[in-house]
């Protein structure tokens, strides 16, 4: 698969270039056809200048076509040809002429004779007279000498002033006697013609510009200056002695059908000028009047230019809109994409989550009903445990007061005997028997009200050396009994400790008590009692040289009614009571064995300087 930017960048490509082409065309056919619109433009201008210009020459031909045949009729003019000797006539003809000649306003009006001197002329006080110049060369003459009218466009060889001449002949005596001939000047038509943005020429027969609005092009050829026009032009004088000269100018046809010429003005510039062309066959002229195209095609360049801009614009525009478009929807379809993503992790994640959720759901219902049965067995072991304990506990009591009981029954019974037959001293020796069973049970009855004990009771601090001073007086008749000794070792310094007097001497008579017990078959029957301080912790220990505590046991000698000791020995109460103590005071009892043989049991207390638990309310 092809890079979807590329693909896109191809296709900006193939729009720029078909743009392009659509730019060039447009400047193509938009400058042909511009051209033309401005070339018909000034053509149209054009022809009414030439209008103008013909009408104004027409109109001034028209003005004296007919007065020479006039003049021809005139009397005077005919006595003048048939007496030319006369010279007061001549004279007098003379100044006639001339008074005509200035009512008629045209330049000169003069008579030749048969061999085509002058005779009379309007000029013939000037510095330069007609009168006497022959002019039998002259169309104008040679044409009225044929019977026919003359009219031709010269230099005047004399005056050297272009005019137009027309000719008629005189009759008289039946033959032609003469010629009368009106020269009329063209130099205020051309005048007028100066200072246009156009240029206006008059050709003759042979191409000859003899009237023009360009100074420079005066008596230039169109044509090529050859040896026929120039003998042509000499025959008749037309242009007296001026040298003709070649117009450097090509015509071409335009496509749009306008005629086009081109002049070489200097050397290396050419104008162009478009020409518009009349023939005024009745003089044989031929009027063209040329618009320069500079200002026409620069029009027709700065229309084009400015089409080609606006339409580049355009085009431009067109494509910024596309572009953004292009953009705006990559951008929107990005952006979908990753919304799309986006859902559809979002979507994922949910399922995930959902999953686990279901899953965790799972797990809580699993544990609920696992915590349910956990809390049913623990509820039915509480309940099992309570019972056994209290089976235990009603065996051992039922059988620790039995035997007593059965003892005192027994020796109650014997007393009464022995009182009836009047042994007092054997009877009062049983009831003594009897006061000691008593005593024995009051004492289980004791340790069981511990049980009872409130926990939580308020601690203070107590001298240890005093507590274990009560307690060993307790029990005193026990060491003596077992025939056991003790070591104590209490350090130098009196000893604190965070306690209840009553509860700690209790714990001491138990744990020294199962010491004298353990040493009972000992050789050693030494029980060593040491106690230390610590930073803010005491640690008493109490160490027998018996057979230690049975591996396997563990922490079951903390249990109530544990006991290994044989029936109506042990109550097997002492360390647990003892332990619970312990807990109350915020301290820590421990049973291990010494590695050198017997067990240790250590009470780890707090010292009364220490942050926690002083209170110096009573205590039990
Ligand atoms: P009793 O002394 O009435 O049996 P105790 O709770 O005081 O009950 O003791 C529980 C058991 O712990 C004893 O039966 C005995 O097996 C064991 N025991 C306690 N002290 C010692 C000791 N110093 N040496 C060995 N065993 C001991």
């Amino acid at each position: 698969m092809s890079d979807p930017r590329l693909v896109q960048r191809r296709r900006w490509l193939a729009w720029g270039f078909v743009a392009l082409g659509l730019l060039l065309a447009t400047a193509g056919w938009g400058s042909t056809y511009a051209t033309r619109f401005y070339f018909s433009e000034a053509e149209a201008r054009g022809q009414n200048t030439l209008r103008l210009a013909t009408a104004v020459l027409r109109g001034q031909l028209q003005r004296y076509e007919r007065l020479p045949e006039l003049l021809a009729e005139d009397e005077g003019i005919i006595k003048l040809v048939s007496n030319p000797d006369d010279a007061a006539f001549v004279d007098e003809m003379n100044r006639w002429l001339k008074e005509v000649n200035d009512l008629l306003e045209s330049s000169d009006l003069y008579v030749m004779l048969a061999d085509g001197n002058t005779i009379a002329a309007s000029n013939y006080d000037t510095n330069a007279p007609f009168v006497g110049n022959n002019f039998a060369y002259r169309p104008y003459f040679l044409e009225p000498m044929a019977g026919r009218e003359g009219r031709f466009f010269a230099l005047g060889t004399t005056s050297f002033k272009r005019g137009y001449y027309f000719g008629a002949p005189i009759r008289a005596e039946g033959r032609i006697a003469g010629v009368v001939v009106i020269k009329i000047d063209l130099d205020a038509i051309e005048e007028t013609w100066r200072g246009g943005d156009f240029e206006i020429i008059v050709t003759d027969p042979e191409g000859v510009i003899f009237m023009t609005s360009k100074a420079d092009w005066l008596f230039m050829s169109l044509a090529p200056v050859s040896e026929t026009l120039l003998e042509r032009t000499a025959e008749t004088r037309r242009y007296a002695d001026v040298t003709l000269r070649h117009l450097p100018a090509a015509e071409q046809t335009h496509d749009g059908g306008f005629r086009l010429m081109s002049v070489e003005a200097h050397a290396g510039s050419t104008r162009e000028f478009l020409v518009l062309n009349e023939d005024m066959s009745e003089a044989g002229w031929s009027v063209k009047v040329l618009l320069d195209t500079a200002s026409a095609r620069a029009q027709a360049f700065n229309t084009v230019s400015i089409a080609v801009l606006a339409l580049g614009l355009v085009t431009l525009s067109i494509a910024i809109y596309f572009q953004r478009r292009a953009r705006l929807r990559e951008r929107r379809q990005i952006e979908r994409a990753a919304h799309e993503q986006l859902e559809r992790r979002v979507i994922e994640r949910t399922a995930e989550l959902a999953a686990v959720n279901t899953m965790l759901e799972a797990e809580i219902g699993e544990r609920r009903t696992t915590e349910q049965m956990l809390r049913k067995t623990q509820s039915d072991l509480v309940q099992a445990g309570k019972l056994a304990a209290l089976g235990q506990m009603s065996a051992a009591l039922s059988h620790e007061f039995n035997q007593p009981l059965a003892a005192t029954r027994n020796y109650a019974d014997n007393a009464l005997v022995l009182i009836d037959r009047g042994r007092v001293e054997d009877a009062r020796a049983n009831v003594a028997r009897i006061a000691g069973l008593i005593e024995r049970m009051a004492s289980i009855s004791k340790h069981l009200r511990n049980f009872a004990r409130k926990p939580n009771q308020r601690l203070r601090p107590v001298d240890f050396g005093q507590v274990l001073a009560d307690a060993l007086e307790i029990i005193g008749w026990r060491l003596k009994a077992g025939e056991a000794t003790l070591a104590i070792d209490l350090g130098d310094t009196p000893i604190t400790v965070m306690a209840g007097p009553v509860r700690l001497q209790q714990v001491l008579v138990n744990i020294i008590g199962n010491a004298i017990d353990a040493v009972n078959e000992e050789e050693s029957r030494t029980v060593e009692i040491t106690a230390r301080q610590d930073g803010g912790e005491v640690t008493i220990a109490v160490r027998d040289h018996g057979p230690g505590i049975s591996l396997g046991l563990g922490g079951r000698i903390f249990d109530p009614f544990f006991s290994t000791k044989g029936v109506g020995k042990g109550l097997g109460l002492g360390l647990s009571i003892s332990y619970n103590i312990i807990k109350d005071f915020g301290g820590e009892l421990l049973a291990r064995n010494h590695p050198e043989g017997g067990a240790v049991f250590t009470i780890v207390l707090k010292t009364a300087d220490a942050p926690a638990g002083l209170v110096l309310e009573p205590a039990q």
